[in-house]
């Protein structure tokens, strides 16, 4: 993991991130357990993405680091000091929800200048510091416009502009950008980056977007049920998933019947080692990374004669999915030289790396 020094802080503020420590963080609803025991520490900093699918508690985990929901379980610490009794307000934390919650009627400047009067900024300093934030995100020539003259993407940057006008030392963002098309989406995502990484600003990033959370963060952590199933740095949640859900939520992958004999998959007579704790001999489901999988030549050894199902032009890679003789499927990523033709006879060769196996 690296952690980039600061570069450029907004004026009068030393621009350090703060370290974020949960220990056994717990939240019920009820009789619901949204949070089952969360532990997770976060360097000042840091880029954290959590990644899971929607209800597994991602929202409910920044509700609880900002102060809007109070945990029955559990400690939060903001660099050592125990947050439960800080309201939000003085928690330090500033927040960006996927709706843009710009008032409409206000211009951009008006908006992040409204953040800063609820916090209790003199009136001569907003404009200084709303002006700041706002060329920071890359909106100068727009402080003057009306919140609902500006695209979705623009009013995604006025809403940062506003937390980070407050001078926060922890940010939280609650999927940003899950509104805005694939293009605005990419781009917003590396200026939140760099922007984050500018002011050294420890961030947590809410997605359920796994291409997104690879891109952007030092660590995923991976969420499940109101837990946290495996937390790494983008590669080795990607080479080295802990469960069959991980392998499956980060990254594509074939689920294929394979055999375990001796501590290896048997996948169409070839051997994979498998990742994870040690399975029983048995049926399994092996994960196979389309990337692992390559076209070969009926010659050539271990070769697994296949058909051709369809095939995806990707621009820089096609990839395409091809039945196994036992009526499966799997995907292989390849040169958009190749151009498989749905219904035709082919070869595919497995790459010997380590796959995810789940009984069935
Ligand atoms: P995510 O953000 O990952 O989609 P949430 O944190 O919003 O998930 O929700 C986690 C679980 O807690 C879900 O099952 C959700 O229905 C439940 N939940 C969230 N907020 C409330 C609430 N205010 N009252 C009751 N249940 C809630
Ligand atoms: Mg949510």
């Amino acid at each position: 993991m690296t952690h980039t020094a600061p570069t450029r802080t907004l004026p009068g503020e030393p621009g350090s991130g703060a370290t974020v420590s949960l220990r056994n963080v717990v939240k019920t609803y009820g009789s619901h357990r949204a949070l089952t025991g969360i532990d997770l520490d976060i360097a000042p900093g840091e880029f954290i993405a959590l990644l899971g699918p929607s209800g597994c508690g991602k929202t409910t985990v920044l509700r609880a680091l900002s102060g809007l929901e109070r945990i029955d379980g559990g400690s939060i610490r903001v660099d050592g000091v125990d947050v439960a009794e800080v309201p939000t307000n003085k928690r330090d934390i500033g927040m960006v929800f996927q709706s843009y919650s710009l008032f409409p009627h206000m211009t951009a400047l008006g908006n992040v200048e409204f953040g800063l009067r609820m916090r209790r900024v003199a009136k001569v300093d907003r404009r200084t510091r709303a002006t700041d934030a706002i060329e920071m995100v890359g909106l100068g020539s727009h402080g003057e416009r009306f919140a609902h003259q500006l695209s979705g993407g623009q009013q995604q940057r006025v809403a940062l502009a506003r937390a980070l006008a407050t001078r926060p030392r922890v940010l939280l963002l609650d999927e940003p950008l899950s509104a805005l098309d694939a293009k605005v989406r990419v781009q917003l995502r590396e200026e939140i980056r760099r922007i984050t990484r500018d002011l050294g600003i420890t961030t947590v990033f809410v997605t359920h977007d796994q291409e997104e959370a690879l891109a952007v963060a030092d660590r995923v952590a991976v969420m499940r049920a109101g837990r946290i199933v495996q937390i790494g740095t983008p590669e080795q949640l990607y080479a080295t998933p802990a469960t069959t859900f991980v392998a499956d939520f980060v990254g594509l992958t074939s689920r294929v019947p394979g055999v375990v004999v001796g501590g290896a998959v048997e996948v169409h007579g070839v051997r994979l080692p498998l990742l994870g704790a040690p399975q029983a001999d048995g049926p399994v489901l092996a994960y196979i990374r389309p990337e692992d999988v390559a076209i070969a030549s009926a010659g050539d050894a271990d070769a697994i004669a296949v058909t051709v199902v369809s095939s995806s032009f990707l621009g820089s890679l096609r990839r395409t999915q091809f039945r196994l003789p036992d009526g499966s499927l799997i995907s292989a990523q390849h040169d958009v030289r190749d151009h498989p033709v749905a219904g035709a006879a082919a070869f595919l060769s497995l790459r010997l790396s380590a796959v995810a196996a789940s009984a069935r």
